[in-house]
């Protein structure tokens, strides 16, 4: 008897037919004798619903009560797949994060999972029910209800697979697995076979949604393997483990872009040694990540900063940023919402020299302009106009030969199974 977790998100619980479709697949897995625990998201577009109401009533709510609204999303769906597993006569019981034993920090709306008490769905198990859980959702010790940021229900899954000693996590979605590019950009994306998960943690870093960062860290950490793979059909998916010989490793796994971000821009700040731990401790302490800094050449004794920021910290950092323009003298800033960043990923980079000059070729011929550049071993990224993305990843994903049909093997075959 295998101990089997499965996540469904919002695409896949979208509507009455495609839960009743899900409550079958949770049936069938149940009747082929496997104890069966489903981490479900919101329906369809709820999160984001639910966010655009609380943004008409105010431009910064208060997390706590953002946390608050956005949790309602994923009850909604534990409960319908309940009584749908019920109406087609099987046993079932959802329950809320909470309910769960998902402990998390108290960073409302990005809160980080610190344990999980698995008493409760390991007696609903041994009971003989499938027990659903309400992803990206958690409470702190003090009773607090809490949410993991977007994309959080696929680290509510790899937590409950790790806690639970699962033997499969399966990641059901709305594509069929890790594409080498965002499917609805690159039309002749490949999907990959098996992916280490240092590969995956840099995809996800920079926009590949279909996992969220954290679940990838949380997996890596806890040495879950994850199969990501399509509600729609039986496909085998993409295999996320941790790498070894038998994975062939191809230079460049995969295509990124992320438009999320935004760019800032500090003018003629003053340059001297102090300046840079100063703007971005007061960033740090207004809660802003920041990704990609640039400095210029110092002209006059004074400089220009950009960094790049989520659009969703912008309302903080034009805060910060005001303040430190204020208290430094400098000239004032700017903010560039349409950009966007373009990353290459690939492990085969660190023993490949030339991949950068390739790819700011294949980016020049197809005319796009490189306004920042940043680089880590297995990874290259680029900010550039947000209007000329899909050319952007489209050229890369042909310069690198990673249209379907020009890959020859990706993959080496005995690597290709894994825990479905
Ligand atoms: P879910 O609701 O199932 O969590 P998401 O919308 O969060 O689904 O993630 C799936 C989406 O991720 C896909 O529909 C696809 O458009 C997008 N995506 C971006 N990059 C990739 C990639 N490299 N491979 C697969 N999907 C990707
Ligand atoms: N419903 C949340 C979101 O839309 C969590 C998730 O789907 O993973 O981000
Ligand atoms: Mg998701």
């Amino acid at each position: 008897m295998a101990l089997v977790v499965q996540k469904y998100g919002g695409s896949s619980v979208g509507s009455t037919e495609r839960l009743l479709a899900v409550a079958r697949r949770l049936i069938a897995a149940k009747q082929r004798g496997d104890h069966v625990v489903a981490v479900v998201s919101a329906m369809g577009d709820v999160t984001d619903e639910l966010l655009e109401k609380a943004l008409e009533i105010s431009d910064c709510p208060p997390e706590r009560e953002m946390d608050m609204l956005l949790a309602t999303g994923e009850q909604v769906t534990i409960a319908l797949l309940a009584m749908a597993i019920h109406s087609l006569g099987h046993e079932a019981i959802s329950l809320t994060g909470a309910q769960a034993g998902i402990v998390s920090d108290s960073s409302h709306t990005r809160a980080r999972i610190q344990e999980v008490r698995t008493d409760r769905v390991s007696e609903a198990l041994d009971a003989g029910q499938i027990v659903i859980v309400a992803g990206f959702q958690g409470l702190t010790p003090e009773g607090e209800i809490t949410t993991l940021g977007r994309g959080g229900s696929d680290t509510t899954a790899v937590a409950v697979a790790a806690g639970l000693g699962a033997d499969v996590c399966e990641i059901y979605t709305d594509v069929d697995g890790v594409y080498s590019a965002d499917p609805r950009i690159v039309p002749n994306a490949h999907k990959i076979d098996v992916v280490s998960y240092e590969e995956m943690l840099e995809m996800a870093a920079t926009g590949a949604r279909v996992l969220q960062l954290r679940s990838v860290e949380f997996a890596r950490n806890h040495g879950v393997v994850l199969h990501v793979r399509s509600s729609f059909n039986d496909n085998p998916g993409t295999i996320v483990r941790e790498a070894d010989a038998t994975m062939e490793q191809a230079i460049i796994s995969g295509v990124t872009h992320d438009t999320s971000e935004a760019k800032v821009t500090i003018r003629d700040v003053p340059d001297r040694p102090g300046v840079a731990a100063d703007v971005f401790g007061r960033l740090a302490d207004a809660n802003v990540n920041v990704d990609m800094i640039i400095q210029n050449v110092s002209e006059h004794g004074t400089t220009d900063i950009s960094f790049t920021t989520p659009k969703d910290d912008l309302v903080r950092a034009r805060q910060a940023v005001g303040r430190v323009v204020a208290d430094l003298g400098a000239r004032g800033h700017t903010v560039d919402e349409s950009v966007a960043k373009v990353s290459l990923v690939g492990a085969g980079m660190k023993t490949h020299p030339g991949v950068a000059a390739k790819m700011f070729r294949a980016l020049a011929d197809a005319d796009v302009n490189l306004d920042m550049i940043s680089t880590s071993s297995i990874r290259i990224s680029c900010v550039i106009d947000a209007a000329q993305v899909g050319t952007a990843v489209r050229a890369l994903h042909t310069a690198f030969g990673l249209d379907e049909g020009s890959v020859v093997a990706e993959v080496a075959p005995a690597a290709a199974g894994g825990a479905s």
